[in-house]
């Protein structure tokens, strides 16, 4: 089976469970981790921030964000199929008692143009906008990246309005090898930024959240209340570092992988995709007379597998266990039923 259903379902190499064994461990809620410890300052370093902090998940990391950049009462503004909005549950009402603002972008990226006028809070009635929440790459937008003008030109507004900018880049791994950014610029346009190692990068748990040290401070002591408080998780971030070291550099293939899929996609007359916004290891595509459950199965019956985005949309995604082989049957499948 090719299982193109999300770049999540990676396992643990071989090589990577070795680094596991041999991770140096202690108790992180004592700060005592040596493996932790050095991850959290070497990713920090990377992007250009004072610290990080290694949390369970992407949403965890998202949340804390959230959680220290607002006050209860407050608007975060995001675009409308942001993952904050659309698949965190909840969580921002919940643990920090702000509101969702979505607004329609477009692939699931906010603009400096779109965010005018949409800042509130001047009258006593009115929500207080204090937050810009962005994604790169998007994830229900497609994989797609912003360039660097256009954060930016986003952070110019900010600075304006006097809002803070939270960067969810649980992909900012796929977005950096397909724009060339360098990880520090994403410092200089965002207050936290989330990074994910069990996406693309195959770890099997992890994220970091990083920012100034203060605020990392003050996420430490809510990671702790929200139960994210974890002892010996050198294990896992020996992982998150070996994917990091290792992994990073096979996106590309993936990006690639993805590409050739898409313009097999385009060829067949029984389904539509927009190939130029096919950037990353993400590709959603719509199914023409067919709804997207029926095509999920019949997809699976040939081999391949993939999840449904819409009533006519699918989502493939591609990750380092999708070999050139596998691509090369899943273009047959594609071709087979729908050319
Ligand atoms: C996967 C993902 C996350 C984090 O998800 P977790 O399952 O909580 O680790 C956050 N943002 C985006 C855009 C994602 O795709």
């Amino acid at each position: 089976m090719i299982d193109l259903r999300s770049d999540t379902v990676t396992k643990p190499t071989p090589q990577m469970r070795q680094a596991m064994v041999e991770a140096k461990v202690g108790d992180d809620v004592f700060g005592e981790d040596p493996t932790v410890n050095a991850l959290e300052k070497k990713i920090a370093r990377k992007f250009g921030f004072e610290a990080g902090l290694f949390v369970p998940s992407g949403t965890m990391a998202n949340q804390l964000s959230i959680n220290t950049l607002t006050e209860q009462g407050e608007e975060v503004l995001i675009e409308e199929t942001g993952h904050i909005a659309n698949y965190e549950s909840t969580a921002a009402a919940h643990l920090s008692s702000v509101h969702l603002k979505t607004l329609p972008g477009q692939q699931g990226k906010l603009s400096a143009e779109l965010l005018t006028d949409t800042v509130r809070g001047s009258r006593d009635w009115e929500p207080q906008t204090s937050v810009i929440a962005l994604e790169n790459t998007t994830n229900k937008g497609g994989g797609c990246c912003y360039s660097e003008e256009e954060l930016s030109a986003i952070r110019a507004f900010s600075d304006n309005h006097n809002l803070a900018v939270h960067l969810d880049g649980a992909r900012i791994w796929n977005a950096m090898t397909a724009t060339g950014t360098e990880p520090k610029f994403y410092s200089s346009i965002a207050d936290t930024l989330s990074v994910c190692f069990s996406k693309g990068l195959g770890a099997p748990v992890g994220s970091m959240v990083l920012s100034s040290k203060q605020q990392i401070a003050e996420m430490r002591r809510m990671r702790k209340m929200w139960g994210g408080g974890m002892r010996q998780v050198g294990i896992l971030a020996a992982a998150a570092d070996y994917a990091v070291e290792n992994h990073y550099q096979l996106l590309k293939e993936d990006h690639r992988r993805a590409k050739e899929l898409a313009e097999v996609i385009e060829q067949c007359s029984g389904l539509a995709i927009k190939r130029d916004l096919v950037e990353t290891n993400i590709l959603i595509f719509d199914v023409l007379n067919m709804s997207a459950p029926t095509a999920v199965e019949k997809l699976e019956e040939q081999g391949v597998r993939l999840v449904p985005f819409g009533p006519n949309t699918l989502r493939a995604t591609f990750y380092f266990h999708i070999t050139d082989e596998d691509l090369q049957q899943a273009k047959q499948i594609f071709r087979s039923l729908y050319d």
